[in-house]
């Protein structure tokens, strides 16, 4: 089916991107609550439906650990598209056990009460890795900017990857104006992107974009230091000659291990999906019993204590 706007109800706004925002409305024909994104873009109306007409191949992108896609299309210079929601939001607003990594304090970040359990990590590391390994093999693509808002869950427990470079089109749209203050690119796609402008990274620099979501979902903060918030360069010099980050205290060394491999300065270095999948960490999860639905509902818990809505309703008029 076709989605337009006039069968559309906005709900709220889940949230803003560095393109545009995101809006949870109500699909009136089939009853279902999708989350719309808006990303303005400055092109021509053929470019735009090039845009759209590439956005089509995620027709094909079902898989548990993929986010539904239900549709997109155009109006003026603004693309909207249509995808599944998830109730409880992205990864970002759950760590530090619901509190924003912006709000967590230090003394947070050292109780053991809110650090993500290893065994709900590592339930999402591995779906995150089997997202990406699906985008690999079955559709040819790398997801290009893997980070903690870009995981999503719901309170069903299921977790699952949005924002994925499906749109050649649309990428090379976005680049031009994206200057990100917390930089989850690999040190390779850093250099080729600011030495030769001709962008030359591959699938694993998709891997060490993972390392550094776990950690941060570890920590419950961005892992390179706070002074480098406000200067991208010296984040980015620090991600490409600093030390690679590292789980806090209290994960076992299967998970330090997983973590420092995806970490590697050296691309060629990094394992492949297959290989993390065969990771201890990532196969203790096979048979274990995670309770996700209790950790999601006690995040949300401890995320509306603190007074943050996973929903900003809008004012009416
Ligand atoms: P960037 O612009 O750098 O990609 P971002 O991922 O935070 O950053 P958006 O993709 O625009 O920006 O998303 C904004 C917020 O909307 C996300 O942080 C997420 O919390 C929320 N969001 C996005 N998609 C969904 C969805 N399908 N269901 C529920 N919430 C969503
Ligand atoms: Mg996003």
């Amino acid at each position: 089916f076709k989605i337009n706007m006039d069968e559309i109800e906005v709900e709220g706004e889940l949230g803003k991107g560095n393109y545009g925002s995101v809006h949870k409305v109500f699909h009136r024909p089939t009853g279902v609550m999708m989350a719309m994104k808006e990303i303005r873009l400055e092109l021509d109306e053929s470019k735009l439906n090039g845009i759209i007409m590439e956005l089509d191949i995620l027709h094909r992108a079902k898989a548990p650990e993929i986010v539904e896609f239900f549709g997109a299309f155009t109006i003026e210079s603004c693309v909207y598209y249509c995808m599944e929601y998830m109730d409880a939001g992205s990864l970002d607003t759950l760590t530090g056990g619901g509190v924003l990594a912006k709000d967590l304090k230090e003394e947070d970040a050292e109780n053991p009460e809110l650090r993500v359990p290893e065994p709900v990590l590592r339930r999402i590391t591995a779906a995150v890795v089997r997202g990406l390994g699906f985008l690999k093999d079955e559709l040819q693509i790398m997801h290009r900017d893997v980070k903690p808002t870009n995981v999503l869950i719901n309170k069903k427990g299921e977790i699952k990857l949005c924002d994925f470079g499906v749109s050649g089109q649309l990428e090379k749209s976005l680049a031009k104006t994206n200057i990100g203050c917390q930089s989850y690119m690999a040190p390779e796609r850093i250099k080729s992107e600011t030495v030769n402008q001709n962008p030359t990274y591959t699938v694993s620099s998709d891997v060490w974009s993972v390392g550094l979501s776990i950690v941060e979902l570890a920590k419950g903060c961005y892992p390179y230091p706070p002074e480098t918030f406000a200067n991208v360069f010296a984040q980015l010099t620090a991600i490409v000659n600093g030390a690679a980050p590292t789980l806090p205290k209290g994960y076992s060394d299967d998970a330090n291990d997983f973590v420092a491999k995806c970490l590697q300065k050296d691309p060629n270095r990094r394992p492949t999906y297959g290989e993390l999948l065969q990771h201890p960490f990532l196969v203790a999860d096979i048979d274990a019993e995670v309770d996700m639905v209790g950790w999601v509902a006690a995040a949300l818990e401890r995320r509306a204590e603190r007074g943050i809505s996973s929903l900003n309703p809008i004012q009416a008029g």
